[in-house]
């Protein structure tokens, strides 16, 4: 077929219109869809694929439409109330109006309008954040987005999934969520779990080589493979038949990797804060309303108590509160990407600072996950093996005779071990750009290079030596195994002795060979035989505890070993029976790598320390490797326990929890082990934050406060189920983004206090107004609104990037379960509301007289109430410059430090002598022209608020007390 000629879609063999894939050959499929197993499509196919099909993405179904988003601006309770004080107010009004009882020049409904402007604007400006922080998340979704392994032009390259085509050849293994439809071209042990599309817990056994009835239900096409299903176990290769909305999973357009987007712990603790401060206010109204008819005797002043009680209701809600939340948690999210960690979950990024106990994985976090070899050990011989990264040029030397190189094809042992070390392998090995570089898992990417230093090819091995079927690796068996065929298939006529006569020894005259490679303690377990020499023999027990002593010498040294064996076989083995087929082996011998520690992790770990977050590896490898890294990590202290997976699993869960925080190691452990861990931590009271990798880690990571993936080794099914992702898969990345996780909860306790503050001083200033005799209320609707959305608004937004305070890392986490008002913030807001009200009242007290008695000039006696307003809006200014920092006077801090404070006082400033001074402004908010005195009066009132706050720092600092 011609590379141009493209297959109509869906393709249906039986020209009714839809895919029957599953009735088909592969080789009809693959004709179908102008494909080639082993090549794929060329360049040209998939360009012209992609223009006709479009890209493999799933339209997003069921996420609210921008008419939906803006309405749920407007369900917010304190909005609701807002527009009620709106009604009420016009309706005064109207009154005032048909009773002719409006000032000269007033202008009926201004409030009104005003309060539902704002309302409406503050809808808007919600409405503008929510769908921003859905593009944002959008774009996050975009970030997390798999990788698809692919052979196209007849080379392995991983592409994104929006670029899979039909007629591409995919690549799947353990770990993978499938991006397209495919039919099955071969397989090995692979299982797939389809509850995503079936509803079925349970994994399925594919097939490729079946042929099914047309009729077969979705969930028995065991030989396709589908969009949205996670690979649980083996692997396979696929021809992607399917892409975008034409999957399975696309007809029923259900979203699958969505990063979601629920309220955090704090916005809920906000909504359940709005309800009480809008009850609260309502109870309020009612006293002065009540008050007031029994102060009067009557209903004389009802309209002025209304005023009053209405200023009140929306002097008590913090307008601006929500949307400097939202940016917050927004711009911390972008700062935790820029330092490589990915939000996947809102909540995270506040609770992440409450972390006390890291559970980390080791190869790739703690380490580099760069192996390179440096020793093996077969023939009971120890060689040391130079070289560096992947490149595969380097030297074998006799252990103990550092000057002269050996000539490795002189030992047939090592070509054995280095032949199993090629062919048990599903790694890679390529030059990209000059540089050696591996794809696949780097622990078998060090195997290929170190073959390939005594010049054993992998792609040549492979097909001297066919591969027939495998018992995959997994976290749980630790070990995996290949089955290769010795006769060239069909003809019977090469032998193993004519592929290299140096290991006729190896085989026995047998038509298969199965190489097998793992943790050493397991395979030597399986085996009853040692290769010596150029031959095999019964293993003798001396034999293998010098071999495990071996280990353990390697081990200590941080490598990360495997062992190596073989078995000749006079028939392929039935899938699924490993457990009785990888016995009676015959030992080769280990091999030894290094995976250097992260250089930044040691001082991570340091830091974690000093922020009271206990560090806690979790690996795999063997105790004596873990110790050794652990160590010199400073992960492993004086006193701390390694515990085995073997010791855990005979434990009890009563007694893991007795053990949990004495044990800094976990080695040899198996996923489901994770899961016990984190429980038990979590009965003890810890916080926890968990990495995986693996398929089989995603329980733990769901059960772990804060679920961590690996954005580069992780598989697709681990970063469904975490919170955050590690861009770039390293432990120090934790620590950073805990440090942000603290940063954003201290700037939010800090806006909290600022904007609380303030409201408790405004109704409290407005309360006291008609209890001192004083006529009218001094601040209207208006101005409340504009003061807590604009003058307390902006600078909360600018204290919400505060940088954090130096001490940050060096004090222990606070629970994720305290109250937002703990550690003294509730006391604060009361104890600053009241002092700035008591500051506002004495110069309302002053004002009220000194601006009745001068009137001359046309100075307007009602001007008091200007000065109020003035006092409130400028003493916040100094509210925000001292609140920066709990702890340290404002003169030790930087002024520059945060610019955006520092600015946003000065427009803020700026804007309310605009309020002041500029005709329209001033008639429109109806305030008054203030004499300039009088002015700094105002100023002078306002930089009390900020003298008491540092008097307080002060005061606090003497008493030897520290507030956070
Ligand atoms: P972690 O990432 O959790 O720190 P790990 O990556 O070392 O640990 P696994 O990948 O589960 O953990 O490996 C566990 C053990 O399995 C290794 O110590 C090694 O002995 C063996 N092993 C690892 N990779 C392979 C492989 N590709 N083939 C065979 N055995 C392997």
């Amino acid at each position: 077929m011609s590379g141009n000629s493209l297959p109509v879609r869906p393709v249906s063999p039986s020209g009714e219109g839809v895919a029957i894939w599953h009735s088909l050959e592969v080789d009809k499929a693959l004709d179908l869809l102008d494909s080639h197993p082993d090549s794929g499509l060329t360049t040209e196919e998939i360009e012209q694929r992609l223009q006709k099909y479009g890209p493999n993405e799933l339209e997003e179904h069921g996420g609210r439409n921008a008419w939906e988003i803006l309405l749920d601006q407007f369900k917010n309770i304190m909005l609701l109330m807002l527009i009620a004080v709106a009604f009420i107010s016009g309706f005064l009004d109207f009154i005032a109006w048909q009773t002719n009882q409006l000032k000269p020049g007033e202008v009926p409904f201004k409030d009104t309008i005003a309060i539902l402007a704002i309302v409406i604007l503050n809808g808007i400006l919600g409405y503008v954040q929510e769908s921003r922080a859905e593009k944002a998340l959008a774009a996050l979704k975009k970030m997390a987005s798999p990788l698809v392994r692919v052979i196209r032009n007849g080379k392995l390259l991983d592409v994104a999934a929006k670029d899979v085509v039909p007629g591409d050849v995919m690549l799947i293994e353990a770990g993978v969520q499938i991006s397209a439809d495919g039919r099955l071209i071969e397989q090995a042990n692979l299982q797939v779990r389809e509850s995503a599309l079936t509803g079925e817990a349970e994994a399925v056994n594919k097939q490729a080589t079946i042929q099914l009835p047309e009729e077969t239900s979705l969930g028995d096409r065991i030989n396709l493979v589908f969009q949205g299903t996670e690979v649980v176990q083996g692997r396979g290769k696929v021809l992607v038949t399917n892409t975008g909305m034409t999957t399975e999973l696309g007809k029923i357009a259900v979203m699958l990797q969505s990063v979601e987007s629920e309220p955090t712990p704090l916005q809920q603790r906000m909504t359940q804060l709005g309800n009480v401060l809008v009850t609260g206010s309502l109870v309020l109204v009612a006293i002065v309303v009540i008050g007031g008819i029994i102060q009067a005797r009557g209903f004389s002043n009802l309209q002025d108590l209304l005023e009053v009680s209405l200023s009140m209701a929306v002097a008590v809600v913090p307008e601006g509160l929500p949307a400097v939340i939202t940016v917050t948690l927004a711009l911390g999210t972008q700062r935790m990407i820029r330092r490589h960690a990915l939000i996947r979950k809102l909540p995270a990024v506040e609770t992440l600072g409450s972390v006390t106990t890291i559970c980390s994985d080791k190869t790739g976090t703690l380490t580099q996950n760069k192996m390179v070899v440096q020793s093996i050990y077969t023939n009971l011989t120890n060689f040391r093996v130079t070289g560096e990264g992947y490149a595969p040029v380097g030297e074998f030397y006799l252990d103990g005779e550092p000057d002269n190189a050996i000539v490795p094809d002189e030992y047939p042992a090592i070509s054995a071990l280095l032949v199993a070390c090629a062919v048990c392998n599903d790694s890679v090995l390529q030059k990209e750009q000059g540089e050696w570089a591996i794809l696949g898992d780097p622990t078998e990417g060090a195997l290929v290079t170190l073959a390939g230093k005594v010049g054993i090819e992998k792609d040549q091995w492979h097909s001297k030596l066919p591969r027939v079927s495998e018992f995959p690796f997994t976290s749980e068996r630790k070990r995996m195994s290949v089955i290769t065929q010795v006769e060239k298939i069909g003809t019977g006529e090469q032998s193993f002795t004519d592929v290299d006569p140096k290991l006729a020894g190896l085989i026995n005259g047998e038509p298969y060979i199965m190489f097998t490679k793992g943790s050493p303690e397991l395979i030597l377990a399986r085996c009853s035989e040692i290769y010596i020499s150029t031959n095999s023999a019964p293993l003798s027990e001396e034999q293998r505890s010098q071999i495990l002593a071996q280990n353990d010498q390697m081990a200590s040294k941080g490598l990360r070993v495997l062992g190596f064996a073989y078995k000749p076989l006079g028939e392929v083995p039935p899938e699924g029976s490993d457990e009785t087929s990888e016995q009676n082996l015959v030992w080769l011998g280990l091999v030894g790598m290094l995976d250097a520690p992260r250089p930044e992790v040691r001082a991570a770990v340091q830091e974690c320390r000093e922020a009271g977050i206990r560090p806690v590896m979790i690996t795999g490898d063997h105790q004596l490797t873990a110790r050794a890294i652990a160590t010199d990590l400073g992960i492993a202290q004086e006193g701390d326990r390694v515990l085995t997976g073997q010791e855990l699993q005979r434990m009890s869960d009563q007694e893991l929890e007795e053990q949990v925080d004495l044990v800094s190691i976990y080695a040899r452990v198996a996923p489901e082990h994770k899961l016990r861990i984190v429980q038990a931590l979590q009965r003890r009271g810890r916080f926890v934050a968990m990495t995986g990798d693996g398929v089989n880690d995603a329980p733990a990571l769901k059960q772990a406060d804060i679920g961590i993936a690996m954005g580069i080794t992780g598989t697709d099914v681990s970063k469904e189920a975490s919170d955050m992702v590690l861009l770039d898969d390293n432990f120090a990345t934790i620590v950073a983004a805990t440090e942000e996780g603290r940063v954003v909860y201290t700037n939010i306790r800090r806006f909290i206090k600022y904007i609380l503050g303030s409201n408790i001083g405004e109704v409290l200033t407005i309360a006291a107004a008609p209890l001192l005799g004083l006529g009218g209320v001094p601040l209207t609707p208006l101005q409340i609104l504009w003061m807590n959305l604009v003058t307390d608004g902006l600078p909360a937004l600018a204290l919400a990037v505060e940088p954090p305070e130096p001490d940050v890392m060096k004090r222990p986490p606070f629970s994720p379960r305290e109250s937002i008002f703990s550690r003294g913030l509730g006391s604060y807001m009361i104890r600053i509301g009241i002092v700035f009200a008591i500051i506002t009242i004495i110069l309302m007290q002053w004002a009220y007289h000194h601006a009745r008695a001068y009137t001359e000039g046309g100075l307007d006696p009602e001007r008091w109430k200007t000065m109020v307003f003035t006092t409130l809006c400028l003493a916040q200014m100094g509210h925000a410059i001292a609140i920066r920092s709990n702890n340290r006077l404002t003169i030790e801090m930087n002024p520059f430090s945060n610019l955006f404070v520092l600015g946003a006082v000065i427009v803020t400033t700026i804007l309310q002598l605009m309020l002041v001074y500029v005709p329209p402004l001033r008639a429109f908010f109806g305030t008054q022209w203030l004499p300039p005195t009088e002015l700094a009066i105002c100023f002078g009132f306002s930089a009390l608020m900020f003298v008491w706050i540092e008097m307080e720092k002060l005061f606090f600092r003497f008493m030897g007390k520290k507030t956070v």
